[in-house]
């Protein structure tokens, strides 16, 4: 496929807000996509070149973008930095560079979605001396060809800074409309913007894109599938150790009574352990891989992770869900996440730090086992397979300690104790329930004491003044609701200058790749850092998009495992502001 074709696509998604006009604007794409163009163009579409969980970067900065701007069109780096904050967004700009830039016509190749693709790809691939050159070469080759248009749409995915809004449940319902719209009896109303299809039929397809999506990851996989391989293909697509598989994810119950309700009785309690969530997986041939719940795989930042599940689990092949826990080499005594959260990203010296941070593994779940899918084996029969294949080791790997009871006062007791141990509170989960990846459903609750903090992602920061300038010292952070980032307020306590704790230099070095638009000290950043905000309340506020407001926020945490799928929501913030004022 041209890509003309696809970025004409792009402009019209961006023009609408309707969610059904969009999705029906995709399905009329991926209808005329074929076979080899139809994975990049699933890719594309959602802002990214890579399935979700595979974290290779582009790696190119805003200033690399204008080195590129100025060696394709001749403008100076001082004239295209006066449009950009003028216009406030790279690819803008370069729609208007390339534009004024006729002449360049004469040198014109037709861009195809592949060959885009590829040079994007080539770009994450890059590494070592030279890199930067190849970088601006690379993009250079795409824009001498590129027209407006076509150049605006190329440094907005370089960027990252894509807005057509296509999120998950868009391409996952734009693949039913497209591959199964005779046996749903699709029909859309343009005019009405309505569709008209037969609901159980519907929703069954629903489902069975959504599962396949659960276990892969990858819608570009799931679409490949469907139109090669019909839907026999679907239902047999297979969890393989080996490719990460979402996570399940349990909502809040307020205490023990409340967990009973939504799970019944009796239930399994479970201590809730302060650390990091790890899936490892054995292949059959042995390899072991680890992923947090966003899918990183840090097998290499947890070798002794993958030496105890190599001793410990006897088994060919599983994928096991399980919460790394930190402690105190010395004293032998737990540690909370804090402690141990610099595992995740470090990339040398990894043996002294498993030394210095050890882990121990608590084993809650298994969802296959020797070739066999798990996900709807109830949980008890998950457990005792666990407990079958462990040699449980203390301070190595070890199986959440569990309890089995309806009986609140007994639940209390495990509660009060799990407290005293210092975890974090405890999991209630249905012995029936089945595993459902990433979806908070009724088959498991956490319980836990109201902290007056939130998980919350940076969308923008400013730089600091004065003695500060070099650093960016205060933080817009959001919340998450169905998908977009709303915002509530800006926080600039809570780090330091310098010493223990999260200083600002440390931000601004986590920060500062990722940045996308910049206008005097404010700038705008892609979406990947998550903090914990300590607050002493909750405000109704028209300043910000979310109607809420923290009153002294703080930063009391990084959270380096986690994305924007696991923090807070309006609704979870909702909550908390009609709880305080009980
Ligand atoms: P939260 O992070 O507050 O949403 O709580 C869910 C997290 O608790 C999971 O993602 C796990 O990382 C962690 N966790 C700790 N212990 C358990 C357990 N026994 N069962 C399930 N999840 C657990």
């Amino acid at each position: 496929m041209d890509y003309l074709t696809l970025v004409e696509v792009f402009e019209k998604l961006e023009k609408t807000s309707k969610r059904l006009e969009k999705t029906f604007i995709l399905s009329k794409l991926l209808k005329k996509t074929n076979k080899e163009d139809l994975e990049y163009i699933i890719y594309l579409v959602q802002g990214r070149i890579f399935p979700q969980w595979d974290r290779r970067e582009m790696g190119l900065s805003s200033k690399l973008i204008i080195k590129v701007l100025n060696s394709v069109t001749g403008d100076s780096n001082d004239d295209i930095e006066n449009i950009w904050s003028r216009e406030g967004d790279l690819g803008k700009v370069a729609f208007i560079l390339i534009q004024k830039n006729k002449q360049r016509t004469l040198h014109r190749q037709e861009l195809t979605v592949k060959k885009v693709i590829e040079n994007l790809r080539k770009l994450a691939g890059l590494e070592g001396k030279g890199t930067v050159n190849k970088k601006i070469q690379l993009v250079s080759e795409l824009l001498t060809s590129a027209n407006p248009l076509e150049a605006k749409f190329i440094i907005k995915n370089i960027l990252g800074t894509l807005r057509i809004g296509i999120a998950e449940g868009i391409v996952r319902d734009g693949i039913v409309w497209t591959y199964f719209d005779k046996e749903i009896g699709f029909n859309y109303n343009e005019k009405e913007n309505k569709i008209d299809v037969e609901r159980e039929k519907y929703n069954f397809y629903v489902d069975l894109v959504q599962r396949a999506y659960d276990i892969t990851n990858d819608y570009s996989r799931v679409a490949l599938t469907i139109k090669t391989k019909g839907i026999e293909g679907l239902s047999k697509e297979k969890l393989s150790p080996g490719s990460p598989i979402n996570v399940m994810l349990y909502p809040k119950a307020e205490d023990i009574e409340d967990a009973f309700n939504t799970i019944g009785k009796p239930c399994a309690f479970e201590y809730k352990y302060d650390g990091i969530r790890l899936q490892i997986s054995k292949e059959n041939n042995g390899n072991i891989n680890i992923f947090t719940r966003r899918l990183e795989n840090v097998t290499k930042q947890f070798p002794e992770v993958v030496d105890f599940v190599k001793r410990y689990i006897k088994a060919k092949s599983f994928i096991i869900d399980s919460e790394a826990v930190g402690y105190n080499p010395k004293t032998k005594k737990y540690l909370p996440f804090q402690s141990i959260s610099q595992r995740i990203k470090r990339r040398y010296d990894i043996d002294s730090m498993s030394k210095k941070f050890p882990v121990e593994v608590n084993i809650f779940d298994i969802i296959y086992y020797n070739d066999k899918n798990l996900l709807n084996e109830q949980f008890k029969e998950r457990r005792k397979i666990l407990e079958k294949i462990t040699k449980q080791i203390k301070l190595r790997l070890v199986l959440a300690k569990q309890l089995v009871t309806g009986d609140v006062k007994k639940a209390e007791k495990f509660y009060k104790e799990a407290l005293t141990k210092g975890e974090e509170g405890l999991m209630a989960k249905n012995l029936e329930g089945i595993y459902k990846p990433g979806s908070r459903v009724g088959y498991g609750a956490k319980i836990k004491p109201t902290a007056d903090s939130f998980d919350l992602i940076i969308v923008k920061a400013e730089w600091g003044e004065g003695k500060r300038s070099k650093w960016l010292t205060s933080y817009t952070i959001a919340c998450n609701h169905d998908g977009e980032l709303l915002e509530l307020g800006k926080v600039s306590t809570g780090l330091k200058e310098k010493g223990e704790g999260i200083t600002f230099d440390q931000m601004t070095k986590l920060l500062q790749p990722l940045i996308k638009e910049e206008k005097g000290r404010n700038i705008i950043v892609k979406p990947e850092i998550v903090i914990e905000v300590g607050y002493s309340e909750i405000q109704k506020s028209p300043t910000y998009s979310s109607g809420y407001a923290l009153r002294f926020p703080r930063v009391v945490m990084l959270r380096p495992d986690r994305s924007k799928k696991d923090i807070y929501t309006l609704e979870d913030i909702k909550k908390a502001y009609n709880k305080q004022k009980k």
